[in-house]
């Protein structure tokens, strides 16, 4: 058992060294247990943490840690990101030119690292398992752990000679990571890995900070583009089916202003590279493609995930959606839903020869599709379908923001079940909608189907609608869409309970469009300030040809920007989520120091909108005339009471006003004309230039006298705006 002080020995690396406070579950256990010596398998989601359940024991054993993972691409990265921590790592892979690798062999062998990554076709050569033998080893991290399975969906032969690893050196722990693995596969990956004394770590699945939204697709670039509104200028993927949708849908977007970059399969693989280091190194925002993309693409701050098509299965789904949010930070997963990508998928399926492997799409096409059309919690349909069970509904999804209305739908559900019968269970939900609705389009015609009194029960409920209510009775039971018969609709025994005047049925409002209330950020933060904090991170990054987020994340800099008052520099970025002591030391002072200076000119700024504007004098010092009439507003009187009063019009009080405003007095202007100030100060800076001022006038959509009119300029001109 770990003791109580290697424990906090733990902790003080955690904070150290990674600047984080709290570990996560299960990497405290985790940790301990790899520190005890023992093996350990980790299921934990994209995002969760799995990195540090082997980086700090690393780090505090003796030895150097062998991370054993697939993807080239993403050690130069972990690499950098550690670097920048202060931890001795390094990595061993057929990207290395043939100097660099001799130096990285040279610290290996010298005991001079904590970490190496290394490819397993390297690490399985002779060569580097008789080097591995004679240094220390703290242990073996293999990452991506469900390629060493057939049954995982990346089996990867070269993976399949870890387990050597095991006889070769049985008193070395090792620790396997995976984010996707069902049961089957997790039994395969202990076992091929000769790990009979692991434990395993099992941890929730739900991603809280993603929020699920689901729509109807149907216009859906707008549809999109109104998406990105709220996302302007953070990164995301879109998803589309096929090459050509991906290719229109960039072009689109890049005419709307937007740095997006189509990737597919089809793309020359230099091209693909450089899209995807644009996307890691911010310079692109917006990466539209096809279900290629993603895997190789470790990027903390997605925040948004769109699927513009249905994906395939439940498993794709949520692996797709899993890349928003890694840091934790509040993300979005979109998916436009509609019924032609569902026949679109369906015919595919049929296209599937081997009948088995025609079932198992089929159903899992099926499961899909019910998360779409769900009624209740998305999150708990989706954990559902990964056998988590969640007690309530999360709050954070479209149904839980924005419950459905319900409705008692006997009486329509009665009429589908009588048409359905009419038509022997013969046909597909949109002929079933055509005939309710009354068509005598020649497929209905030539069968004669107009001629059944069903016909035409359903006019009074428009086709958009009867199609919802018809899917709406296949979710819950009612029918069953048989995909060898071009998914014709069939009544089961519930339909039949139905008819018999057995059951009541209730439906939920059809609501088309997308609908989505958001739930903002949690914690405010200061825009302006995030956006120099980025600016200046990204400027830094690409000075130490690092990604942005290896250097500071976007998590580290929300932080940052909600910095109250600041003392010192060590005191408050120790606090700060990510800022290691290694990082306080090479980057504090940047960071101070913008933050500071912004808050100086926050503050001033405050200063000048809190107090009276200082004004800057125009025309002649005012009158004591014109001082009394603004004596008596300030006392509470209105425009209309001083004219009264004094016996002039009122349109000479307020030219009393212009002149004292013009003399650079402060006056009340916005007090005085009321709710209207407001929009005509928007207006008039929104205003063309070269139009003049009577024009400008009439363009106003509020209503000014002459008088007010030129108290607002005077007033615009007194504080500086031209
Ligand atoms: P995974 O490999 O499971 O997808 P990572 O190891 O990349 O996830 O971690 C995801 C993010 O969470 C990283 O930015 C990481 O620094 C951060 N993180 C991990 N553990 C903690 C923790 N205990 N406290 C705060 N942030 C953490
Ligand atoms: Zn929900």
């Amino acid at each position: 058992m770990a003791t109580k002080k290697v424990k906090q020995q733990a902790r003080n690396v955690l904070k150290d060294v990674f600047g984080y406070d709290d570990f996560r579950p299960p990497q405290e256990e985790v940790i301990c247990s790899i520190l005890d010596g023992k093996d350990a398998f980790v299921l934990m989601p994209t995002g969760g943490g799995k990195s540090l359940c082997y980086q700090i024991p690393s780090i505090m054993r003796e030895g150097t840690g062998i991370v054993i993972s697939p993807l080239i691409s993403l050690m130069k990265d972990q690499v950098d990101a550690l670097t920048r921590c202060g931890v001795a790592a390094a990595y061993y892979n057929s990207s290395l030119k043939a100097a660099e690798a001799k130096d990285v062999m040279e610290r290996f062998e010298n005991d001079k690292l904590d970490l190496l990554y290394v490819a397993p076709e390297r690490l399985l050569t002779k060569t580097f398992l008789n080097r591995l033998k004679k240094i220390k080893v703290a242990l073996f991290a293999v990452d991506e752990a469900h390629c060493v399975s057939q049954w995982g969906h990346d089996f990867r032969p070269e993976y399949v000679r870890l387990g050597e690893l095991r006889e070769q050196m049985p008193e070395v722990p090792m620790i396997a990571l995976t984010a996707t693995a069902d049961v089957h596969t997790r039994d395969d990956i202990v076992k091929r890995l000769s790990m009979k004394r692991a434990k395993r770590y099992v941890s929730s699945f739900d991603r809280p900070n993603i929020r699920y939204l689901i729509a109807e697709k149907r216009q859906p670039l707008t549809q999109v583009l109104q998406f990105l509104e709220d996302w302007k200028d953070c990164s995301g993927i879109i998803y589309c089916l096929s090459r050509k949708r991906v290719e229109e849908m960039a072009v689109n977007l890049q005419r709307h202003g937007i740095r997006a970059s189509a990737y597919h399969a089809g793309m020359p693989g230099r091209t693909r590279e450089k899209v995807q280091d644009d996307f890691l190194r911010d310079r692109v925002k917006v990466i539209v493609a096809t279900i290629a993309f993603g895997m190789g693409v470790d990027k903390p701050n997605v925040r948004f995930v769109i699927h513009h098509d249905l994906p395939k299965s439940m498993e794709s789904y949520y692996q797709e959606t899993g890349r928003a949010g890694r840091d934790g930070l509040e993300s979005e997963a979109m998916l436009l839903y509609g019924s032609g990508d569902v026949n679109l998928v369906r015919r595919l399926i049929e296209n599937v020869e081997n009948p088995e492997q025609r079932r198992v799409e089929v159903h899992k096409l099926n499961s899909m599709i019910s998360l779409a059309e769900s009624l209740t919690c998305r999150r708990r349909v989706l954990l559902g379908y990964f056998n988590e069970y969640m007690g309530e509904n999360c709050n954070n999804c479209d149904v839980c923001l924005d419950p459905p209305e319900q409705y008692d739908g006997t009486a329509p559900a009665l009429i589908v079940a009588k048409a359905v019968q009419a038509l022997n269970g013969d046909h597909a939900s949109g002929y079933i909608v055509d005939f309710l609705r009354g068509s005598k389009s020649k497929r209905i015609l030539d069968k004669k189907h107009d001629e059944l009194p069903e016909h035409g029960t359903g006019t009074d409920i428009n086709a958009d609608e009867w199609t919802s209510i018809v899917r709406q009775l296949v979710h819950q039971g009612y029918y069953v869409q048989d995909i060898s018969r071009r998914a014709a609709v069939m009544p089961t025994d519930k339909s039949r309970a139905l008819l018999a005047g057995e059951l009541k049925v209730t439906l939920s409002k059809y609501q088309p469009g997308l609908k989505r209330k958001l739930k903002r950020f949690t914690v405010p933060k200061d825009n302006n300030l995030f956006k120099k904090l980025v600016e200046l991170r990204d400027g830094l990054a690409e000075a130490e040809d690092v990604a942005p987020h290896a250097l500071l994340s976007d998590v580290t800099l929300t932080e940052m920007s909600q910095l109250g008052k600041i003392d010192g520099v060590t005191a408050p970025f120790a606090r700060i989520s990510g800022m290691g002591t290694h990082k306080i030391d090479a980057y504090g002072d940047a960071f101070m120091g913008l933050i500071q200076s912004h808050k100086i000119k926050a503050s001033s700024k405050k200063k000048l909108s809190d107090d009276k504007p200082v004004l800057l004098a125009k025309g002649p010092a005012a009158t004591d005339a014109q001082t009394y009439s603004w004596n008596l507003y300030k006392s509470g009187k209105s425009v209309d009471s001083i004219s009264a009063e004094q016996g002039m019009s009122q349109k000479t009080i307020l030219n009393h006003f212009i002149a004292l405003v013009r003399a650079a007095n402060y006056v009340e202007v916005r007090d005085i004309i009321g709710e209207p100030f407001d929009v005509a100060m928007q207006e008039l800076s929104d205003a063309d230039p070269y139009a003049s001022l009577s024009e400008i006038k009439q363009d106003l959509s509020v209503d000014l006298s002459n008088e007010e009119f030129r108290l607002i300029l005077a007033w615009r001109e007194g504080i500086g705006v031209s």
